[in-house]
């Protein structure tokens, strides 16, 4: 069997995958760059299953920034983007989040309020009656404060990965559906993968795209990271609201969370501690909604005592536990190895500013954002870097 060689070997097309050969490609069209999918219907990835959300709301200065770029490259996307003369449609609704803040959660979001005003960000800081006005159907229980950022909102992450994919193809990536089922090492050098059907696939670039799957595919290359796939479940439900305008994101401070999709739609969520961790169950429990939520919604939003519960699906979060942060960069025991995981829920609106930083990494680049705060070295060296407890997504 013949071997291949590539500049740059991805595992995983998702989005993350996806942007960095677009910013490769960009940085240099001559590279050859590998993408492997072992799905490309995407029916188990966390992409499409995604809340599609995008925040400015962060606490810590880097995953605002991830945003504020994310944000800026939505503004251009469809113009980007566009393959063939079809211009992509990420259906961005900038409906903006509103974050309802109680005595616990109100000091630490003084302080991330303050920040992105610092870094430029439109934020407001509310009192109870304006956070009534942004959402006539909540009943204020609980409410000390609020911020309302009015550029975040959501979109279609279908619409996004489609995207840099169609591109990427474009530039001259070779989209290879196949599953890896080795990472290939020469003492701490990378130099390849194995597939599942034993094609050895060479690089000294290889990486770690693989979402949910990313622990199995770090040790398969004899390394760790710390993220584990956690099951978080979202239900539509319908309501007789007619509101002229979309509603915000709402986001209670139990981390509930509340998603008008217009008209009386609703997208519902929370996560537990106790939520199933692993990659063998995708199935989505209407009691989850009825028993653990319902009854904590209409307290806060009595109107939803009389609702629809209309469908539902189980995606997977990469939940890094050390921190729930990103882990970006090389892996510190094998070279060439390169980690862009453990995004914990909120992964989706960073992949811009991801796969820009992993491809100025791969190619020696000075980063345009630095992001060296979410450097795999601080797994070895046990020195988490916290968000905030509240904001989950
Ligand atoms: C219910 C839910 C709601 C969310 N809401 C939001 C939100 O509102 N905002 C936000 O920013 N983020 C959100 N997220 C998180 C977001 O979806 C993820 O952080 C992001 O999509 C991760 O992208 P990825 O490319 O790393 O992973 P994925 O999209 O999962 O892609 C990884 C790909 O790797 C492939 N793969 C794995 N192993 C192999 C292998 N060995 N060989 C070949 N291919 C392989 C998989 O098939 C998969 O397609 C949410 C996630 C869930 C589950």
């Amino acid at each position: 069997m013949s071997v291949k060689n590539y500049d740059v070997i991805i595992v995983g097309g998702g989005v993350m995958g996806c942007a960095t050969a677009y910013y490769l490609l960009k940085f240099d069209s001559k590279l050859k760059v590998a993408i492997i999918e072992k799905d490309p219907s995407y029916e188990f990835a966390s992409t499409p299953l995604s809340d599609g959300n995008m925040r400015i709301q962060f606490n810590i200065k880097e995953n605002i920034q991830m945003s504020q770029y994310g944000m800026e490259v939505m503004q251009r996307f469809a113009d980007e983007f566009e393959v063939d003369g079809v211009k992509p449609d990420a259906a961005f609704r900038q409906q903006g989040n509103l974050f309802v803040l109680d005595e616990n959660s109100k000091d630490e979001s003084y302080e991330g309020y303050l920040l992105q005003k610092s870094l430029g960000c439109e934020v407001e800081w509310l009192t109870p009656e304006e956070v009534g006005k942004y959402y006539p159907l909540y009943n204020l229980k609980d409410c000390v404060a609020g911020t309302f950022g009015p550029k975040d909102g959501t979109m279609s992450p279908m619409g996004v990965l489609n995207g840099y994919k169609k591109k990427v193809i474009q530039l001259g990536a070779e989209y290879i559906h196949a599953e890896v089922s080795q990472v290939l090492r020469e003492g701490n050098q990378v130099v390849g993968v194995k597939l599942i059907n034993n094609e050895i696939l060479q690089s000294n670039i290889v990486m770690n795209a693989a979402g949910a799957w990313a622990k199995y595919l770090a040790e398969s290359a004899g390394t760790t990271i710390p993220v584990e796939p956690t099951k978080r479940q979202v239900t539509i439900v319908e309501t007789n609201l007619h509101s002229e305008k979309v509603l915000p994101a709402l986001f209670l401070p139990s981390g509930l969370y509340v998603i008008h999709e217009g008209e009386g739609m609703f997208m519902i969520g929370k996560c537990f501690n106790d939520d199933y961790v692993g990659v063998d169950d995708f199935v989505w429990e209407r009691s989850m909604f009825e028993e653990r939520m319902w009854e904590e919604l209409v307290a806060y939003l009595p109107t939803f005592d009389r609702l629809k519960i209309s469908r539902g699906w189980a995606g997977l979060y990469e939940v890094n536990t050390l921190d729930s942060n990103a882990i970006l960069g090389e892996s510190p025991d094998l070279k060439g190895f390169y980690f862009a995981n453990g995004f914990s829920g909120h992964g989706f609106q960073q992949c811009h500013a991801v796969g820009r930083y992993i491809a100025e990494l791969m190619l020696h680049k000075t980063p345009t954002l630095d992001l060296s705060i979410f450097s795999p070295n601080r797994i070895v060296e046990n020195a988490p870097v916290f968000e905030s407890r509240r904001k989950i997504i």
